[in-house]
């Protein structure tokens, strides 16, 4: 679809979403409050007109507060965790559920998956949209499909050799760690797998990182974005050229924001990304802060898809750390330990006492060869790189491959015991 076309049918979508969430008192009250009537939306841009949508406004509306159909229409609800008090519940019409699968499929074609692919899917099915909606979507493309969840890397491997997977669905942390295992068991898998391709998301990784999980597994690493709040994954994926996210504009419009003042950002500058559900039926949600930061790729894609294209997430808003002072983002602490290639792939990182940061890392399988002083000197030179990117100089505790913490779900990399 044309530019033209494409944001004609973005205003009608919005147009009609507004309408329908006359209905549901929250947004009611809030068009009430501004003195809004649906037909005040003349073009996408008066989309700054609308209140924004919080995940406090989510939590508070639990669990069916902005629900905008009746139950009767809903068939399926999902959760995001969050980490503390009561989940973010999200409904799903049967429209829903199969636009949501929809939009993945378009996302596998993009990247070259076809029906003859094989769809090993080792994110965790349940509440979590990551397992459910990548499945549909895969089902909708024609892969076969192995539901195989996140079990133990041994049945993952079987199933992969049994049954000849070409592509799986995993967070980064566990693409590393079924890494280190396939090396621990002697395979190689451009050899003995018939793997090529992975969807890595539901978890910010650097550029750093997508290399290192190509070159370790063999595969086409492809950035795959979603939040529950807007149908799980599937709102942002990579074409084949691997430079940024295609956003399927024609369901979700989005903003760009400065997250302190709320106002929009110039073009290609980083802020917050504000997306707004135009297609859903359950419960559409107007200008939802993800508190994930971003920038929009304003040129077109040489692939010629004219929806256009974010920059990978760099982390949340509220991920930023303040350690002495300064501001920290772990994905910049991700990014300078992985261009070191005596270092592996598990990192954490640790903010004790009044307020000291020590990165844990692991050193590659293959990086210790006995002696101490160069482990020592290794320390100091991973230590000197992060103060010269941080202005912090963080302690750097180099640990053996394998010995931190690996979990099934989204990593856990920051751990903050500072008493301030
Ligand atoms: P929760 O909010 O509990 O983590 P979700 O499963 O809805 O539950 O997670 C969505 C969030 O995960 C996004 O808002 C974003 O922070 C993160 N995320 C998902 N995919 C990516 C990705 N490809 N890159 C960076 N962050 C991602
Ligand atoms: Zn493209």
């Amino acid at each position: 679809m044309d530019r033209g076309s494409l944001e004609a049918l973005q205003l009608k979508r919005l147009r009609d979403t507004v309408q329908k969430l006359e209905r549901v008192p929250f947004y009611h009250a809030k068009f009430e409050k501004s003195g809004l009537k649906p037909e005040d939306i003349k073009s996408t841009a008066d989309i700054r007109r609308l209140p924004f949508t919080t995940a406090a406004d989510l939590r508070e509306n639990y669990p069916d507060g902005l629900l905008a159909v009746s139950r009767d229409e809903v068939v399926r609800l999902h959760t995001s965790s969050g980490t503390t008090g009561k989940p973010k519940a999200l409904f799903f019409s049967r429209r829903d559920v199969d636009t949501a699968a929809e939009l993945l499929a378009r996302a596998f074609c993009m990247t070259g998956v076809t029906r003859r692919d094989v769809f090993q899917n080792m994110m965790s099915y349940g509440l979590f949209t990551g397992g459910l909606m990548m499945h549909y979507g895969a089902e909708k493309v024609g892969c076969m499909v192995i539901p195989s969840g996140p079990g133990t890397s041994e049945r993952q491997l079987m199933l992969m050799q049994d049954f000849g997977t070409t592509v799986v669905h995993v967070t980064p942390s566990y693409a590393f760690y079924f890494a280190d295992f396939l090396e621990k068991k002697g395979i190689d898998p451009r050899r003995q797998l018939a793997l090529r391709k992975a969807f890595v998301g539901a978890e910010p990784y650097t550029e750093e990182t997508r290399r290192k999980i190509e070159a370790a597994l063999g595969v086409d690493v492809y950035n795959s974005y979603g939040l529950t709040e807007m149908n799980g994954p599937g709102v942002a994926f990579e074409c084949e050229g691997k430079c940024g996210l295609h956003v399927w504009e024609d369901n979700f419009v989005m903003e760009i924001i400065n997250p302190a003042t709320g106002e929009p950002v110039g073009d290609g500058q980083t802020g917050e990304l504000v997306l707004t559900s135009i297609n859903r039926e359950a419960m559409p949600l107007l200008r939802y802060r993800t508190r994930d930061l971003s920038s929009i790729i304003p040129e077109p894609c040489a692939c010629g898809r004219t929806h256009r294209r974010l920059h990978r997430i760099t982390g949340r808003s509220d991920d930023m750390l303040i350690v002495r002072g300064v501001n920290v983002f772990p994905q910049q602490i991700e990014r300078v330990l992985m261009s070191i290639p005596q270092i592996g792939r598990n990192y954490l990182i640790l903010l004790e006492g009044l307020d000291d940061m020590t990165v844990k890392v692991e050193l590659s399988p293959s990086a210790f060869d006995g002696q101490v002083e160069r482990l020592e000197e290794l320390q100091n030179q991973v230590a000197e790189k992060l103060r010269a990117e941080l202005w912090v100089r963080p302690k750097v505790d180099l640990v053996a491959s394998g010995s931190l913490p690996v979990t099934e779900g989204k990593a856990k990399r920051v751990i903050d015991k500072r008493s301030l």
